[in-house]
């Protein structure tokens, strides 16, 4: 089935004209907007969720408060904010592979993450993972044995997922930041693995 094709204007000239429209009325302010948007291109990114990842990889107590409750674990970091009042972490496990997406919009993690790439709001990316996420995640170059089992979590305005990935095999003598830096935005989604040093 071909989609219907979209007789509507492109969304970034809807989104400037609502934003007009927003500011003429007096309900939004242009500045306080363009401060938002600033903070996560400029100041919040993929790092941030990586330091997260790091730490539950090193340090067991912080991972089960992670898994328990993300919001308050992210929190002791101080990430929190727009985008980051529910955070739900799941866990990828030898025979459990997790991959995250919006069905609805693109709903992400924007304090832990940034702002979400274009394939993520990509509707082809929002509807194929969820019917056939082995052969898309094999489209996006990751090859999962055939023997894990793969989880599709719809993230929402109620739960915004975040995957902790695998750590990978010898990185036993790395330090926290040297983990981190191994640890991509794409793995924090799932549509990754962490790869091992070198
Ligand atoms: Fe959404």
């Amino acid at each position: 089935m071909t989609a219907m094709p979209d007789a509507r204007p492109p969304a970034p000239i809807r989104t400037e004209a609502l934003e007009a429209l927003l500011t003429e009325r007096g309900l939004v302010n242009a500045d306080a907007i363009n401060g938002l948007i600033n903070r996560f291109v400029n100041d919040v990114g993929p790092m941030n969720g990586a330091k997260v990842v790091a730490r539950a990889w090193t340090d067991p107590d912080y991972k089960e408060r992670l898994l328990t409750d993300g919001t308050a674990a992210v929190g002791e970091f101080g990430f929190s904010g727009p985008q980051g009042e529910h955070i739900v972490v799941v866990e990828n496990q030898e025979d459990m592979h997790n991959v995250v997406v919006c069905t609805l919009c693109s709903c992400y993690p924007w304090p832990l993450l940034g702002l979400p790439p274009d394939w993520y709001k990509d509707p082809a990316y929002r509807s194929r993972i969820v019917r056939e996420p082995r052969t898309v995640l094999n489209e996006m170059g990751l090859a999962l044995d055939d023997s894990v089992d793969i989880t599709v979590w719809d993230s929402s305005a109620e739960n915004r997922y975040f995957i902790l990935p695998q750590r990978p095999a010898g990185t036993e003598e790395l330090s926290e930041d040297e983990l981190a830096a191994l640890v991509t935005r794409e793995a924090m989604v799932g549509v990754a693995q962490v790869g091992a040093p070198g």
